[in-house]
């Protein structure tokens, strides 16, 4: 079951107002650092909508698992979205993260956050 998702398109809208009211360099937003390109490239899940930025098409979702909830373990891994249930599965609660990122531009940003459960603990 998923829980506790936080949704980020509200910062997402105002990282974008202040790049587009020339606030925030552009630039300091389209740095995706290269594994996640690759992961946007190889196993990115595709997204209906452009890129904010620079309007081209090949915007993508990429799945990230962590498997301490906390997130003190280093480092997600990028996984495809459809392995989700086979990871959980596999290796029990997960922290799940989505980002976008832009294959054109190199614009990324968090979308959302949630917790990926292997049963429900609150009825426990
Ligand atoms: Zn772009």
């Amino acid at each position: 079951m998923r829980k506790g998702r936080i949704d980020y398109r509200m910062q997402r809208r105002a990282v974008l107002r202040d790049v587009l009211a020339g606030l925030r360099d552009v630039q300091d937003v389209r740095d995706a650092h290269p594994d996640l390109v690759r992961a946007g490239t190889h196993i990115g899940s595709d997204v209906r909508e452009d890129c904010p930025l620079c309007e081209d098409a090949r915007l993508r979702h990429v799945t990230y698992v962590f498997r301490d909830r906390d997130r003190r373990a280093q480092g997600g891994r990028a996984v495809p979205r459809e392995s989700l249930a086979s990871q959980l599965d596999r290796y029990g609660d997960l922290a799940v993260y989505t980002v976008e990122v832009c294959l054109g531009c190199h614009w990324h940003h968090l979308v959302e956050s949630y917790l990926l459960l292997a049963r429900d603990t609150a009825a426990g």
